[in-house]
């Protein structure tokens, strides 16, 4: 079932989610100058406004204007959880009540923003808690844009100066399946990178996708060269219609073509993505044959040790039998690694904390 499209904007429009042609526009709409609009987007993106108030070179009159007819950032932050190791998840709550997750992951090297694109997920992995409710609408481009903005301002916290942290990567891999949103996402991406935008790189940005393979050929051709990660999760059809039953129509070599195409286009190595669920995917036998899925791409597998979902009948797999798993692929001439999972105690499999949150609101017992 296609998701509803985003929650409509009833009065006023969201700044974040506009081009500086649509911002053109909407300043034309007040008779302003073309310029304003660029002045507009800088405030907003390179001085990180959050109000019009701030704006102290437009007029008093201009400001209410803008704030009646306008606003810069839509959602609220509802809840955050903080974990020891430094990553923050996001409750933002939209004004229709729709309500998705945002993770900050700060590493050494990086800042990285972990966004959805849709409110829950349609594609209903056995094994995810974003997956359990089935997906409730699509996100417009300016609420993913806003998701970004919000680490951003997280991650500089108001410090502008040479030395501040910056927010250097973000990766489409929170709520929902991006290419079933995808006109929106891609605006949303288009946004991100626009050098008088959030300005971050193409090579910094990454999608995950469950996989279409037509939308991954579309994307091929728009011109954009982001990153692109296959949640691939199982080494053969049928394992995987049984994990992931959205995806049982698109038979596995079809998708594997697919990102052949989208690495011929736009010369980025694809990722495939591979949860390890304790006796059920990460047997060697399952290696073996990932690894002859692999070595048909230019590629990287990572290997993510499942966080165990309450409700849930899936374990995680020792330390060990994933470093076995990740040898044989090795041995097999693929390169794969074992990422740690980050935020394990800021409920970080992802769905979790807006699970948590819907829990208290549908009564103790709901699923
Ligand atoms: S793992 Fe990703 S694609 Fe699967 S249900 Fe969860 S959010 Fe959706």
């Amino acid at each position: 079932m296609a998701a509803s499209p985003p929650a409509s904007d009833t009065q006023r429009t969201h700044l974040l989610g506009q081009t500086l042609d649509e911002m053109r526009a909407f300043a034309a709409q007040f008779e302003l100058e073309p310029y304003r609009a660029a002045q507009l987007r800088a405030w907003i993106f390179q001085r990180g406004a959050t109000a019009f108030d701030q704006m102290s070179d437009l007029s008093k009159t201009l400001r209410a204007q803008l704030d009646e007819r306008a606003e810069l950032y839509r959602g609220t932050i509802t809840r955050q959880t903080d974990a020891a190791d430094g990553v923050a998840k996001l409750l933002i709550t939209w004004p229709d009540g729709a309500a998705v997750e945002t993770v900050w992951i700060p590493e050494p090297d990086r800042h990285t923003a972990c966004i959805s694109s849709q409110v829950g997920c349609p594609v209903g992995c056995r094994f995810c808690a974003s997956g359990l409710d089935g997906v409730e609408r699509n996100l417009s481009a300016g609420e993913i844009v806003e998701q970004a903005m919000r680490v951003r301002r997280l991650v500089t916290r108001g410090d502008t100066g040479a030395d501040a942290a910056r927010l250097s990567n973000v990766v489409l891999m929170g709520m929902g399946e991006p290419l079933a949103n995808y006109e929106q996402v891609v605006h949303a991406i288009r946004i991100i990178m626009a050098p008088d935008g959030m300005g971050i790189s193409a090579r910094r940005i990454t999608l995950s996708t469950v996989g279409l393979p037509a939308q991954i050929r579309r994307l091929a051709g728009e011109h954009l060269a982001i990153n692109l990660a296959l949640s691939l999760h199982a080494p053969d059809d049928d394992l995987r219609r049984e994990l992931i039953p959205w995806g049982k129509g698109v038979p596995i070599a079809e998708l594997i073509d697919a990102c052949r195409e989208y690495f011929d286009r736009t010369g980025r190595e694809i990722t495939l993505e591979y949860v390890l669920l304790a006796g059920v995917n990460d047997l060697p036998a399952h290696a073996l044959r990932l690894a002859e899925l692999a070595r048909r791409l230019r590629c990287n597998v990572n290997l993510l040790r499942y966080n165990p979902v309450p409700t849930l009948p899936f374990e995680r797999p020792s330390a060990e039998s994933a470093f076995e798993f990740q040898s044989i692929l090795r041995r097999q001439g693929v390169n794969a690694h074992v990422r740690t999972s980050r935020g394990r105690d800021a409920n970080a499999a992802c769905g979790q904390l807006r699970r948590a949150s819907l829990v208290p609101l549908n009564g103790p017992g709901a699923a």
